[in-house]
């Protein structure tokens, strides 16, 4: 019940107008978020790359209201792939589709996928496509595949908790598009998720033996250590080794089950995520786990 209480109010805008305003939440974020701006996260991803960590970098903001702010967007993920690549950091970019403007227009907001495509192309990199709430899947995997077979440099995500994502995953992977696999992070009905994270659990175990079998480049996301070491055993077990695949996890989680990941060997790309808007991420992050509601609440009687 939590979990929903959490992200009912991650939709919440005045509630989001308020925490976003600096003052003591900020102390609080820092546990997920890397810094209000790219010098910022430049410098945690500097760090990461020292402890042989990919990155992957993600300037929060999501279901923008307008044109102008859409292209404010697009020009701050430029910025970001420029840094990458002066800095010679090896980043991909992760965006949200909303972010880009597509409640507005989906062409409008195609093109300036594009635009990032070719950017990233030039460094040698690619564009990983965030996956949001259910509304979007359909619109976000025909940009998508228009971005795959337009400049091939693109990553879609695939939430194991929608039980059409078996489906979406012998698509995506006929058509050779690499797939980053999460369990899903948004309020969805039980017409169109599974309900129960056991099942939500059991599918990804189902979709990520399909992605190591026939996927291109896939990335599995997620800090669960069991199914980190299931797909260990599998990659063990077909003697393939990492073989372009690569293990996904975000800032601030998981720490020790990251160092496992490095110490065997296998890429670990980290989501690490900047700006000041970060009200939805911070709140899906407090769902995901009952006990941040303690950590929150302990640093919140403390300020
Ligand atoms: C790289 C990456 C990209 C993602 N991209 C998307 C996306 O595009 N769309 C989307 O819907 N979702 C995305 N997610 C979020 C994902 O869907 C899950 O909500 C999130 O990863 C928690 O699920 P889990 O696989 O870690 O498993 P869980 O079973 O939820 O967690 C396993 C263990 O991980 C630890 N853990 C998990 N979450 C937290 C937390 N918030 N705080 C502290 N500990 C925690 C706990 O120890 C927990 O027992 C992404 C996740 C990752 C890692």
């Amino acid at each position: 019940m939590l979990r929903n209480l959490f992200l009912f109010l991650s939709r919440q805008r005045w509630l989001r107008s308020r925490m976003e305003r600096p003052g003591i939440a900020e102390k609080l974020v820092r546990r997920f978020v890397a810094g209000r701006t790219l010098d910022e996260a430049v410098k945690v991803c500097r760090r990461l790359a020292g402890e042989n960590i990919l990155v992957t970098l993600d300037h929060l903001g999501e279901n923008v209201t307008n044109d102008l702010e859409a292209a404010a967007s697009l020009a701050d993920y430029q910025d970001a792939l420029l840094r990458l690549r002066q800095e010679r950091l090896g980043g991909t970019i992760s965006i949200k589709l909303t972010q880009l403007g597509l409640d507005q227009s989906t062409d409008a907001c195609r093109e300036r996928v594009f635009v990032l495509c070719d950017e990233a192309s030039q460094g040698g990199t690619r564009v990983e496509i965030d996956m949001e709430s259910s509304a979007y899947v359909d619109r976000t995997l025909a940009i998508v595949e228009a971005a795959h077979a337009r400049s091939g440099n693109v990553r879609a995500v695939i939430q194991a908790y929608l039980r059409r994502s078996e489906a979406d995953i012998r698509r995506l992977n006929q058509l050779g598009v690499p797939v980053r696999l999460c369990k899903g992070a948004y309020l969805e009905p039980v017409t169109v998720a599974f309900e129960d994270k056991r099942e939500v659990d059991e599918n990804y175990g189902r979709l990520l033996t399909l992605l190591l079998a026939e996927g291109t480049q896939p990335a599995l996301a997620t800090h669960d250590a069991r199914l980190v070491t299931r797909a260990l055993e599998e990659m063990d077990r077909r003697g393939t080794g990492p073989n372009g695949m690569e293990f996904q996890m975000l800032y601030g989680i998981g720490r020790d089950l990251q160092k496992r990941i490095v110490r065997a060997g296998y890429p670990l790309r980290l989501y690490v995520p900047y700006g000041v808007a970060w009200y939805p991420y911070f709140m899906r992050r407090l769902a995901e786990r009952p006990a941040n509601v303690w950590f929150l609440a302990r640093n919140l009687t403390r300020a």
